[in-house]
């Protein structure tokens, strides 16, 4: 399970501490050093990690907590608060537009990362609140991802618009739009094109759609098993074509989990949803809170 190993840690960090009444500056300062390294251990990126214990350390030594009634919990408490801080406290809706107009949605992410799934995943979340998504397929390189895209989307029952695979991905986009226009659909989500790594063509590309076509939201779908590459990618992201929030996939995997607490925080965008698995229905809202509840157990 994610996380498995960092709430291990900090558990037992928080044993001892609640196992101590009084709380000296020392202890906490060691309790601190512990989380510090089982952090950096989950993967989460050394600059988070430190403004984090900075943050913990400022309020957590202080005459109020140490001479309060139980300071070990009062400790945890403040972690508690500071994790969810890092995640962005509160919860990002997707925005949407009124059901009247036509709400267009980028997803873009690397090879494998999901996007193509989550995708899918994020139209049977659309449809269920009443939308009426249109999924496009605008990865031309590879053929055997459209096919995905409109097995997926028979799954869902959501229409999928593809152009084949002679077409450029702009046009395909504009012509998505159109159709949705004209045939009543009021969620259109491009499903583009991922390569193995970050570069110029791919980020050209999607540029290009966002020009073409008055893009709403811009989301990319990272691959939580891939730790702080996946922080990487999204920063890189962001500055190429500037997110509206990042999908989170593969959470069900056993990820040390440093990506989603390093991503807010590196990147400035909110996780909007976590993927927990393979089936379509396996898409989970993103709480900070209760992922933080999650990881301190
Ligand atoms: P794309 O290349 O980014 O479009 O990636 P795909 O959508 O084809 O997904 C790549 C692989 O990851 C597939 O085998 C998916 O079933 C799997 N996958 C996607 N999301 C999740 C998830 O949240 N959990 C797990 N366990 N697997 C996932």
């Amino acid at each position: 399970m994610a996380f498995e190993s960092l709430s291990d840690k900090l558990q037992n960090i928080f044993k001892n501490l609640r196992g101590k009444g009084r709380l000296t500056e020392a202890d906490v300062k060691t309790a601190l050093k512990e989380v510090k390294l089982a952090l950096l251990e989950a993967d989460v990126s050394f600059k988070v990690v430190k403004q984090f214990i900075k943050a913990v350390q400022e309020r957590a030594i202080g005459q109020d907590v140490m001479n309060g009634l139980n300071p070990g919990q009062m400790v945890i408490k403040i972690v508690n608060d500071e994790l969810v801080n890092l995640m962005g406290s509160e919860t990002t809706e997707i925005a949407l537009r009124p059901a009247s107009e036509v709400t267009v949605i980028m997803m873009a992410g690397l090879q494998g990362a999901g996007k193509t799934t989550t995708t899918a995943k994020l139209a049977g979340k659309f449809k269920s609140k009443g939308r009426k998504p249109l999924l496009v397929a605008c990865d031309v390189y590879r053929p055997a991802a459209i096919t995905q895209l409109q097995i997926n989307g028979e799954k869902q029952g959501v229409e999928v618009f593809s152009m084949g695979d002679k077409q450029n991905p702009v046009n395909i986009a504009k012509a998505a739009v159109e159709h949705a226009k004209s045939h009543g659909f009021n969620v259109v989500i491009l499903d583009t094109a991922g390569r193995l790594h970050v570069d110029e063509a791919m980020m050209e590309e999607l540029q290009n759609i966002k020009e073409a076509v008055h893009v709403d939201q811009t989301i990319l779908v990272v691959d939580a098993m891939t730790g702080q590459d996946a922080v990487n990618v999204a920063d890189s992201f962001n500055q190429k074509l500037e997110l509206d929030g990042v999908i989170l996939t593969k959470l069900d995997g056993d990820t040390r989990g440093g990506a989603a607490l390093s991503i807010k925080a590196t990147c400035g965008k909110p996780i909007l949803y976590v993927g927990m698995g393979e089936k379509l229905s396996d898409l989970e809202q993103f709480y900070p809170e209760r992922m933080a509840s999650r990881i301190l157990g």
